[in-house]
């Protein structure tokens, strides 16, 4: 099972991903995590994405699509995946699809998880996240249990950089001009399919689970 998470910056997609991930038991590869790992580690990759992230802008596509598709190719990914941030460009969606076709396969779904605009805000200057695991909290809807500590692996949660009011504000506007025209993209090819992502998170896990089968 192949699937691409869509939507706006904080509607969700992560966490959607990585219940999807788990529960079909598929890679969870988020572009946006493997560019925080490369900027943890110190590597050129990382110094250089990180010059756009903080802008709210896009990583260039010569720096992004190799990358994937270095790690779709990985044995691992042979049952399916589960892309979260990735495709986010025409040019980056024709380049999956060029890829797959040449080993005669496919994307299976594209999940939009719609949120509108009034809603990112609020739930981006609430999002904590973990760079040391990749987990992802919300102050009020979803808490770490102790404050400040990620449950999973006990390392501190922050607010990341590029979630700060004015960058997020940036983010949507490249997302409405770059990324929504996916969704066209998608459904001309028959395999969009789009959830409700103002629900509560199990709801939405819900919906997808109803797409994608139990
Ligand atoms: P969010 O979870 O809010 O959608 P991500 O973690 O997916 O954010 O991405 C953070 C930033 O990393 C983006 O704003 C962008 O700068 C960069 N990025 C992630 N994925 C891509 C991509 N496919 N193409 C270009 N830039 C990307
Ligand atoms: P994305 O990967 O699309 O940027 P995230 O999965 O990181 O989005 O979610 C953004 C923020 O919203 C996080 O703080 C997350 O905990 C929270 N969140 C995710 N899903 C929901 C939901 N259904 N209801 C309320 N808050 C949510
Ligand atoms: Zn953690």
């Amino acid at each position: 099972m192949k699937i691409i998470m869509l939507g706006a910056p904080g509607a969700g997609k992560g966490t959607q991903a990585k219940q999807i991930a788990d529960k079909y038991g598929i890679p969870h590869i988020s572009t946006g995590d493997i560019f925080r790992a490369n900027l943890k580690q110190g590597t050129e990759l990382g110094k250089k994405a990180k010059e756009y992230m903080d802008q709210g802008l896009l990583v260039p596509d010569e720096l992004t699509c190799d990358l994937v598709m270095d790690r779709i190719s990985q044995e691992d990914c042979k049952n399916g995946f589960v892309l979260d941030g990735f495709p986010r460009t025409i040019p980056q969606a024709e380049a999956l699809d060029t890829a797959l076709a040449k080993i005669g396969q496919k994307m299976d779904y594209a999940i939009d998880v719609d949120v509108p605009d009034e809603n990112i805000i609020n739930r981006m200057s609430g999002r904590r996240a973990c760079l040391n695991c990749g987990a992802t909290y919300h102050i009020v809807s979803i808490p770490t249990k102790v404050e400040g500590v990620c449950d999973r692996c006990g390392n501190a949660v922050v607010l990341r950089d590029d979630d700060q009011p004015e960058t997020v504000k940036k983010r949507l506007e490249v997302y409405h001009a770059q990324t929504q025209p996916l969704i066209d993209y998608y459904k001309k090819q028959d395999i969009l399919k789009t959830v409700d992502g103002t629900q509560p998170m199990e709801k939405v896990f819900d919906a997808i689970v109803e797409i994608l089968g139990a």
